[in-house]
């Protein structure tokens, strides 16, 4: 799929609305069709496509472990050096993490000399998640914060002139979709245009799905059981093989590497916290 495959009538099919004096589109035979392919009005980008493409081609084989695409190091990739933000892992001893900035490009870049066993890092951290972080208080804390900003933003939020906003820019989108396929417009300028606009579109629709959202009242009595649910979940996960176990950390982390700091500092935290 190089972008959506728009069929259209041919332009002599195209009627005139008695009533509105807008044009409508009639049925015509599958023969008639003009089929073009505009991958400017391509409904993901070429990266993504590609990568989804990438990612059915590896699960339709056998599963393999290979050293390039597979790590089996718990916590590869989820930290960070706490004196320069360079990547911590095992760069120069087995079994020991330390900073790989200060390896590769010198104690200039990073004066951390840290060295720590890789065995005590993941213990540690699966520690914490366990016994601190993930804990059901904790997590109904976070749930009830959460609700009640999803409520705040909500409640300042005006669906229906959002809904006006994406009516009208729809109009203006389908009138350029329109002039851009029957070769009206210089493509050189309306192709990053449309590109531009359907940004615009997934910006408006994600708006008025969240001001539409149906927000779910906190209930703690009703929530502690899906609470305990998830965190039997993850806490199995985390348990689990080593691709469940990234996968829980990928989950729990998000972006955010976890940041290693030398003895003063004592442990690691989370960037920016
Ligand atoms: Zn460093």
């Amino acid at each position: 799929m190089e972008g959506i495959l728009y069929k259209t009538p041919a332009p002599a099919a195209w009627g005139t609305g008695h009533a509105t004096g807008t044009r409508r589109p009639k049925r015509v035979s599958q023969a008639e069709w003009i089929t073009r392919t505009v991958p400017e009005l391509a409904i993901i980008g070429r990266h993504l496509f590609d990568r989804v493409r990438d990612l059915k081609a590896k699960r339709a084989t056998p599963a393999r472990k290979t050293r390039a695409s597979r790590t089996t190091k718990l916590l590869a990739g989820f930290l960070e050096c706490g004196a320069c933000g360079g990547g911590f892992g095992e760069v120069n001893h087995k079994g020991w993490l330390q900073c790989s900035w200060r390896r590769d490009r010198g104690d200039r870049v990073c004066q951390s000399t840290l060295r720590v066993p890789t065995a005590a890092v993941e213990a540690c951290v699966l520690n914490a998640i366990r016994e601190q972080i993930l804990t059901p208080e904790n997590v109904e804390y976070a749930a009830e914060r959460a609700l009640a900003e999803i409520a705040k933003a909500r409640a300042a939020s005006d669906p229906a002139a959002i809904r006006k906003e994406l009516d009208a820019f729809m109009v203006e989108r389908n009138v350029l979709i329109d002039a851009h396929i029957k070769g009206l417009t210089d493509p050189r300028e309306s192709e990053p245009r449309l590109k531009a606009q359907l940004e615009r579109r997934h910006e408006l629709e994600r708006r008025l799905a969240a001001a539409e959202a149906e927000v779910t009242p906190w209930d703690p009595v009703a929530l502690r059981p899906v609470i305990a649910a998830a965190l039997r979940e993850i806490h199995t996960a985390l348990e689990g093989d080593d691709t469940a176990r990234r996968d829980a950390l990928r989950a729990l982390f998000g972006p955010d590497p976890l940041r290693v700091y030398p003895d003063a500092r004592r442990g690691s935290g989370r960037k920016g916290r």
